[in-house]
């Protein structure tokens, strides 16, 4: 008896650490068209994402520019969170609504850097990404939102959406330190050479800054503490946007990397499990990752 009970246990354990090692989670990266080199990046988003071990990674990639979009269907609703790489065409009516009710619905989506470039006409897009840039964005699409004198800002001065100045390093200063994806963070960390996206303007609806940078104005910038990570409600989902990331270099920066994965995980559960690694900077010098 004791030795059926022992094996039932031994047995019970074996079976818990077997479903423990496949990860829970499905998430969908969405690219094939994109201002920016998509083919370096998606590999860098797909590994990150492995690398959590909570996550299976599939990819979708649209026809190319100007190809006919209207087979494009991606099946959102079997993921846990969709990662937009893709800024480009539009997509068919059918794909725009498939992307809305999985959102508004429950799921998840990642916005990273020139996905928010993406889909100016698409209001519920917008909605969804909180901010972007460039397109013809300018007043009618929302405020610039800046943190200013402690607290963040919703400005409608009239102007252009989208700019940045040449790629330098900057520190990302966390806004929120008790969200799930920034608590355990520096509160200031050291990004490596990107572009620091400013004057992005948007709906901002439900939008909470996590974190922003300082724009300098000797580097083409706009002297105000501008949005890099962002959070935002739509219906039931939840929306991640992380501004920074231009290319596979930037990827590689632990200060892209983590907020990356652990605002995917909260985009997906609404939970942050993971760990704050060892090699995540402080505000002094950047830190990469091969
Ligand atoms: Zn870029």
């Amino acid at each position: 008896m004791l030795c059926r009970l022992t094996a039932a246990l031994i047995f019970g354990t074996m079976l818990t650490s077997l479903s423990a090692a496949a990860p829970p989670l499905k998430a969908l990266i969405v690219d094939g068209q994109n201002n920016h080199n998509w083919v370096e990046t998606t590999p860098y988003l797909k590994k990150h994402l492995e690398e959590t071990g909570l996550f299976t990674v599939d990819v979708a990639t649209s026809p190319a520019q100007g190809e006919d979009m209207s087979g494009f269907k991606p099946n959102f609703a079997a993921y846990d969170v969709v990662v937009s790489n893709y800024t480009g065409d539009a997509w068919p009516a059918a794909t725009q609504k498939a992307l809305e009710d999985y959102v508004g619905g429950g799921g998840g989506l990642v916005v990273f850097h020139a996905a928010n470039n993406a889909f100016p006409e698409w209001k519920e897009f917008n909605r969804m990404a909180g901010l972007g840039g460039w397109g013809g964005r300018n007043e009618k699409d929302g405020p610039y939102v800046r943190w200013r004198d402690g607290k963040i800002v919703r400005d409608t001065t009239p102007g252009p959406g989208g700019g940045h100045g040449p790629q330098h390093e900057f520190q990302i200063v966390v806004r929120e330190p008790d969200h799930p994806i920034t608590r355990g963070l520096p509160n200031v960390f050291m990004h490596s050479a990107d572009e620091l996206y400013n004057r992005l303007r948007g709906p901002a609806e439900n939008m909470t800054v996590l974190a922003t940078a300082f724009s300098p104005k000797e580097q083409r910038g706009t002297g105000e503490h501008e949005p890099q990570l962002m959070t935002i409600a739509y219906g039931e989902g939840r929306v991640f946007h992380i501004a920074y990331g231009h290319a596979g270099k930037q990827c590689q920066s632990v200060a892209f990397i983590v907020p990356f994965q652990r605002g995917s995980e909260w985009a997906a559960t609404e939970k942050v499990t993971q760990a704050v690694p060892q090699d995540f900077p402080g505000p002094d010098q950047p830190s990469l990752r091969p």
